[in-house]
């Protein structure tokens, strides 16, 4: 493989890959090869990154887990930059923790329940990392990350600042970072309430249990498709149209969740969302309701 000058530049700095498909670096599996993948190992060598990038004027994505992302088929001529490999340092405190952006959630709520501090309990099964639900404002069971970030400490044109739960917009399945995708989440600090560990870990288990007896988990997909209306469970929609098991080529409306489509066999982008789109055009049609997608499509 071919080392370019970019590619040299950026490896000063960071651990390079060239030409990665990106099916490997998404939970759905599916995407063309993305240009450049990047795994910063420190503040700083994240911030050179970035001059890079500006300096070459190339465009630019964070990855968490890619457990909510549905790339294109087409190759992404930019750089994905992959904070799971070296930001993964998790400091608690007797009221909470301060989890670096590339921890896995599903780690930091497992610590949590060991400190005896209550509060990720809801996110213990969520295939993803900490920088990845502060984004999303990720949530189930009636909890979401609003609810137990106390601030996020972000990169942003060259500085690096604490942003406090107050400013960061957040609201179902979005947050301020929507609205400035040059923003790189670093760190985010969670506030936790103490209690036994054993009442946190049955609520672990329960929530578990719950998510393998409802959740295709041996399957691809990006978790639930579409975002709740709020007439109406997305589920219940896509049901009612009768999509419960519909298969467009590789792509397929799960049969035990119907709101996780997923990658049954071999899927492409192009499967994937002829089947959102169906699915969008009946639902209006009989119900008169948007569904508008959770999952986020990228480099199209
Ligand atoms: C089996 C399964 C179950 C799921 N269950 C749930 C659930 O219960 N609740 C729920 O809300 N979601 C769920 N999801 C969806 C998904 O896990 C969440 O949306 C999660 O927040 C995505 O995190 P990620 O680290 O994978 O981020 P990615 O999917 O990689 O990225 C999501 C967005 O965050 C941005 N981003 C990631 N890291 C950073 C960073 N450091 N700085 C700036 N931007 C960043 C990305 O650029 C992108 O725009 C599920 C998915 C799967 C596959």
């Amino acid at each position: 493989m071919s080392i370019d000058k970019i590619a040299i530049e950026l490896s000063n700095y960071a651990t390079v890959e060239e030409n990665v498909p990106m099916s490997s670096l998404t939970s759905l599996r599916i995407g063309g090869n993305a240009r450049y993948v990047v795994y910063p190992t420190t503040v700083v060598s994240l911030v050179e990154v970035m001059n890079l990038i500006k300096k070459y004027n190339l465009s630019f994505k964070v990855f968490g887990k890619g457990s909510n992302i549905l790339c294109s088929d087409n190759d992404y001529d930019g750089v994905i930059i992959k904070l799971d490999r070296s930001f993964n340092e998790c400091y608690f405190t007797e009221e909470g923790c301060i989890a670096q952006a590339g921890c896995s959630i599903i780690a930091v709520a497992y610590e949590a329940m060991r400190n005896g501090l209550s509060g990720l309990e809801f996110a213990s099964g969520i295939p993803a990392t900490v920088g990845g639900v502060t984004y999303m404002n990720a949530g189930a069971y009636k909890s979401n990350m609003a609810g137990v970030i106390e601030e996020v400490f972000v990169l942003h044109d060259g500085i690096l600042e604490w942003i406090p739960n107050s400013k960061c917009q957040f609201s179902y399945r979005h947050s301020v970072f929507h609205l400035n995708p040059n923003w790189i989440i670093i760190a985010t600090k969670f506030r936790l309430k103490p209690k036994p560990v054993h009442e946190i870990e049955e609520v672990i288990e329960s929530r578990k249990a719950r998510r393998i007896a409802t959740q295709p988990l041996d399957k691809p997909s990006a978790g639930s498709t579409f975002k709740n209306p709020l007439e109406k469970p997305a589920w219940e929609l896509i049901d009612g149209i009768g999509y419960r098991g519909k298969r467009i080529g590789g792509a397929m409306v799960s049969t035990k969740h119907v709101n996780f489509l997923i990658n049954e066999d071999k899927a492409t982008a192009e499967d994937f969302m002829k089947l959102v789109e169906e699915i969008q055009v009946k639902v209006k049609e009989k119900y008169n309701i948007d569904l508008i997608m959770e999952v986020e499509r990228f480099n199209w």
